[in-house]
């Protein structure tokens, strides 16, 4: 009471007495009714709600966590389900872009580094295991040396049937991770430190670089460009044709930029179309850098191959991007709304947006060494 006292001095805040309740526990029924009586509180029991969830002494019960997990339920249907990406929503409808595995690599290796909750909680769990290893200064490492281990390592200790939840999954876990240390040292990272997030790329497996990945994300181009960029380099964009081998309905298969009659596959749409190379022409003529539309894979190893800038390898990127961007768009348009998208309207704003993407960054190091070629496609 006394603290109580000091801490409404201090602070001005003072304990509502129909408020407050006192919990007690480990005391006999006399001591317990003489605090009650010398605090002016009332009485607690078991389970109370604090902060909106259950609060017990003892372990929950499945049934209490279910009021956690339908708030948190409730809340990513609420809040999160209209902000849900493009892949999301892909995911929903039970038509898979991009298999999940590889949404979950990170980008320079040719995903879109969104992270798999289960390997990201098992590296996690790696970081308890580590604490463990190195022996942290921490009350729960001593416990479990103290009460578990005793003499062993962890690597020879079989944890005993009644023991604790978290020790038998820590221990369920070890062997995956065993191969990341030696003679006790964590090998991830240089200076033996943790790292859950490069634990979680040795979980998801070591993959190669992909090389052409800077030039797909690259700053310059617009995200909405970098994302279908992405996708359409996977050979994953949902063409009329992969439509068809997706098994879903097409009522016609037929591109419908051009007046060829043709299937509208991937290869078409961004290589062969006339439309797709009509613009692709205006913009040779605008960099004055002559590409051939080879296939917008073939096209990025070509950019990634120039003894260019870096900053203009990322420009004749990002007007890659953008015009699979409005290539794509214009095929939306003419297919869902029957409009019309001239060759025309798409390069002028292909240019407008580069132009703004350039002045934007053109303060930045890379782009003052590339002076020249910025001028040029502003003025030009
Ligand atoms: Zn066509």
């Amino acid at each position: 009471m006394e603290a109580l006292a000091h801490f409404s001095a201090v602070t001005g805040l003072e304990a509502n007495l129909e408020k407050s309740t006192v919990y007690l526990a480990g005391v006999d029924e006399d001591t317990k009714s003489r605090i009650i009586a010398r605090t002016g509180f009332s009485d607690g029991a078991f389970p109370m709600k604090y902060l909106g969830l259950p609060l017990s002494p003892k372990k929950w019960r499945k049934i209490e966590c279910h009021t956690l997990i339908d708030k948190i339920t409730q809340r990513i249907k609420v809040t999160y389900s209209k902000q849900l990406s493009y892949a999301g929503r892909l995911q929903k409808k039970k038509v898979a872009l991009v298999a999940w595995d590889k949404v979950c690599w990170p980008k320079r290796l040719g995903g879109l580094n969104i992270k798999g909750c289960i390997n990201w909680n098992k590296a996690s769990v790696g970081h308890l295991l580590w604490q463990i290893i190195v022996n942290k200064e921490a009350l729960w490492v001593k416990w479990v040396h103290g009460i578990y281990m005793k003499t062993d390592s962890i690597w020879n200790h079989k944890p005993p049937i009644d023991s604790s939840w978290y020790w038998r999954k820590i221990n369920a876990l070890k062997e995956e991770m065993q191969s990341w240390y030696n003679q006790g040292r964590y090998m991830l990272t240089l200076n033996g430190n943790y790292s859950i997030s490069k634990s979680y790329l040795a979980i998801i497996g070591c993959k190669p670089t992909w090389k052409l990945a800077a030039l797909v994300w690259t700053s310059m181009a617009l995200p909405k460009h970098r994302f279908l960029m992405w996708l359409v380099v996977q050979g994953r964009l949902l063409t009329q044709e992969r439509k068809l081998r997706l098994q879903i309905q097409v009522d016609d298969t037929a591109c419908c930029l051009c007046a060829e009659k043709v299937m509208e596959t991937n290869d078409h749409l961004f290589e062969k179309c006339k439309w797709i190379s009509t613009v692709w022409q205006a913009m040779n003529h605008w960099t004055e850098v002559s590409m051939h539309n080879i296939g917008i894979m073939k096209v990025l190893e070509c950019i990634d191959g120039k003894h260019w800038k870096l900053f203009q390898k990322e420009i004749m990127a990002a007007i890659c991007g953008a015009i699979i961007y409005h290539t794509w768009r214009a095929r939306n348009w003419r297919r869902y709304k029957g409009k019309c998208v001239q060759t025309d309207e798409a390069i002028a704003q292909i240019k407008k947006e580069i132009r703004e993407r350039l002045q934007l960054l053109s303060s930045s190091k890379k782009a003052i060494k590339c002076r020249n070629f910025i001028q040029h496609l502003m003025c030009f």
